[in-house]
């Protein structure tokens, strides 16, 4: 089943149930504590913290979605891209538990020709909170079987959002892929085996403030429960194409193919080769939908995560053997792909390939400047049979060639070393202290060029932390 078939009977399904049909919100979050949209539900986040009314009972929804936090998962799972679809059916105070589940199962296992997903029933296994005996008796009775229903606790199967308001516990279902994906035992015992897809949330308690991630107090029952699902797309995808993971899917493999026929080389002949070929196809994925949203390559906030994710594709489409220029192809097959679900990218195709071919002319550049000094550093290092990058020649790298430290942090991994970042940094500061002096003895009101200096300085390498720190979406599910 193709993605764009997916998506159709999903919103068909829930729209039948009495569901509002709402399209998908920007990947730009209008939530202060996230940078980009991680989640379905993150635009309806108002409606279930009770700051605005829900316009409607029941919604239901295919949202794009980006999770910076998975981006070092890409290509060594089968399962996380940092771009994904979440299809999500909502409920504000209206049905509950009761409803939502046996809803789940009837899409899942009702038959392709009747408007299901057709899943075979045996190879689903639920999960449910540690105490909530009401849904499993749910799933009992829905005829699910007792003996694939696994308990797992505060982790994987309890929701909040890190701060007082609605929590409650989660329930999800997951599709064993076989023995070839490692040990039987459910989802407990091995999440690459049995994938999870789809995950069940019970707006149920409210939570009051304190307590860390787990230790939080519960205050009592919600008058008024909600439900929150979220599936992965490309995951059900994955599953209904029968192929090993998420980026072979349809909407993933032209890209994919492209990537490796620039390159010259094969997919699925060498592990180092498939997992940058993987990196490729959804970091360019990624980039084409954020830039598609409006997000330009920058030096913080959402710009950064954008310019990391184009340089990461880059480098590795540089470690495949591809040197030259290749964002524009690999763009333009992309919007090709996701055109049909998002056919706004092929009205704005130009714009957004105007947008990533400079930023990839500009690196380029960079990276042909600096790249000869870090291996000339490298190499002498390996030979002198230190395993340390120096902080004093990354420091000249940023300096001279405008290397910023991530990067360099990653080639010298890449190239099993470890760099001396205390070493760096000391050495950013004492530049940053010697240019406030010499502003403070210029003190001539004009030509003063060491606070640009220092801008730029910020902006290059003290930015490489905000890509972990740019968003908090680990209070989201
Ligand atoms: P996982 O445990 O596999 O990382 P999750 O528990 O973090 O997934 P949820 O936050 O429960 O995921 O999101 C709901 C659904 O969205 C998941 O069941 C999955 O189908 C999908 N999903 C989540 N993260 C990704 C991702 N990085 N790539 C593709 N699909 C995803
Ligand atoms: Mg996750
Ligand atoms: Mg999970
Ligand atoms: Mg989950």
């Amino acid at each position: 089943m193709e993605s764009a078939e997916i998506h159709r009977r999903w919103l068909d399904f829930f729209q039948k149930k009495g569901h509002t049909v709402v399209p998908s919100a920007s990947l730009i979050s209008n939530d202060p504590t996230t940078l980009l949209t991680i989640a379905g539900m993150a635009p309806f986040k108002p409606y279930f913290l009770g700051e605005q009314p829900a316009p409607w009972p029941r919604a239901t929804s295919v949202q794009k979605c980006v999770r910076t936090l998975d981006i070092e998962e890409v290509g060594k799972t089968t399962r996380h891209g940092s771009f994904f679809q979440m299809c999500g059916n909502f409920s504000f105070g209206d049905y509950f538990k009761e409803t939502a589940i046996p809803m789940a199962w009837e899409l899942c296992t009702t038959p392709v020709s009747e408007g299901g997903f057709g899943l075979d029933p045996e190879k689903i296994w639920v999960t449910v909170y540690l105490d909530d005996d009401e849904a499993e008796e749910i799933w009992k009775k829905a005829g699910f079987p007792a003996e694939r229903i696994q308990r797992l606790g505060m982790k994987e199967n309890y929701w909040s959002m890190g701060v007082p308001g609605p929590c409650g516990p989660c329930s999800e279902l997951f599709y064993d892929r076989g023995p070839e994906f490692g040990e039987a035992g459910g989802p407990a015992v091995n999440d690459e085996r049995y994938m999870e897809f789809w995950n069940l949330v019970f707006m149920q308690f409210e939570r009051g403030a304190g307590g860390d991630k787990g230790g939080f107090p519960i205050l009592g029952e919600l008058p008024s429960k909600s439900i929150d699902t979220g599936l992965g797309l490309e995951r059900l995808a994955t599953i209904l194409q029968g192929v090993n993971n998420l980026y072979e899917i349809d909407t993933s493999r032209a890209i994919l193919d492209k990537a490796a026929s620039i390159a010259g080389v094969t997919y699925g002949r060498d592990t180092r080769t498939d997992v940058s070929l993987r990196v490729v196809t959804d970091h360019v994925k990624t980039a084409t939908m954020m830039i598609g949203d409006g997000i330009t390559p920058g030096n913080e906030g959402r710009g950064y995560v954008l310019r990391r994710l184009m340089r990461r594709a880059i480098r590795n489409m540089r470690l495949l053997g591809a040197h030259g220029a290749t964002i524009k192809d690999l763009v333009e097959i992309t919007i090709g792909a996701m055109g049909q679900a998002y056919p706004e990218l092929i009205a704005d195709a130009s714009r957004i390939v105007a947008v990533a071919v400079a930023e990839e002319t500009s690196f380029l550049q960079t990276l042909r400047t600096g790249s000869a000094m870090f291996e000339t550093v490298a190499d002498e290092a390996k030979a002198s049979g230190s395993a340390v990058f120096s902080g004093d020649q990354a420091f000249k790298l940023h300096d001279t060639f405008g290397f910023p430290i991530d990067l360099t942090l990653e080639m010298a991994s890449e190239a099993g070393l470890s760099v001396d970042e205390e070493g760096f940094r000391r050495l950013m500061k004492e530049q940053r202290d010697q240019a406030k002096a010499d502003a403070r003895a210029k003190k001539t009101g004009h030509a003063d060029m060491s606070a640009y200096r220092e801008l730029l300085d910020a902006a290059g390498p003290s930015a490489f932390t905000g890509y972990h720190e740019v968003s908090s979406e680990g209070l989201l599910k």
